[in-house]
């Protein structure tokens, strides 16, 4: 599924995050910044220790007690097809989806993008942030992560395409239901 906000394309598409060929791509990491499982294993594990290496200068340099949820912060893609890796961390929900997960998990969206554009970075792909480990409702999250990236699109110009790159059929069907919910509101 495809929409058109502010001259951006924002697409939904099932797939791979580490495989995906947009300027930079985002980790749904932790607040270490050391690596973990889900989407962060998988993109430190084929993109090689250079990402590791930045993540741990960032923290000594910038967070020494950890990137806060709602907060992103960009390294190199090392040997993935991406450029740049943003790096962002969601709520932990653990089954529940209060209006404190709301506004961390709109601001890890939100954040990222404005992180792509000080870069001057024009393509991104997103995961389904804190939808797997820490335990987000997807049906919550999806309208959520969608309405923090439309938001960004039409207060701000620059980029041009948004991907959300959704690892299961299920997933991609939730997202693709809240995407037709909030073009119908508009
Ligand atoms: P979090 O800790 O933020 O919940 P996870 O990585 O555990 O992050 O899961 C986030 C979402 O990413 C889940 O929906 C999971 O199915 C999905 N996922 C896991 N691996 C990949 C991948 N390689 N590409 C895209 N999505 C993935």
């Amino acid at each position: 599924m495809e929409i058109t906000v502010n001259n951006a394309k924002l697409i939904l598409k099932i797939g791979d995050i580490t495989e995906e060929d947009t300027e930079a791509v985002v980790n749904a990491a932790n607040s270490t910044l050391m690596g973990g499982g889900g989407v962060d294993g998988a993109i430190h594990r084929k993109g090689g220790p250079a990402i590791l290496e930045e993540c741990k200068k960032i923290r000594e340099n910038e967070y020494p007690d950890g990137l806060p949820t709602g907060e992103a912060v960009i390294t190199t893609g090392g040997n993935l097809k991406t450029k740049y890796v943003i790096h962002t961390v969601g709520p932990i929900c653990g089954g529940q989806f209060t209006d404190r997960h709301r506004e961390l998990l709109y601001r890890a969206y939100y954040n990222s993008l404005k992180k792509a554009k000080e870069k001057g970075i024009k393509t991104v792909a997103f995961p389904s942030i804190s939808t797997g480990a820490y335990g987000c409702p997807v049906d919550e999250a999806a309208k959520t992560s969608l309405k923090a990236v439309i938001d960004f699109l039409k207060n701000e110009n620059g980029l041009k395409e948004i991907r959300f790159v959704l690892f299961t059929p299920s997933i991609y069907d939730q997202y693709a239901k809240a995407l037709k919910e909030l073009v119908n509101e508009a």
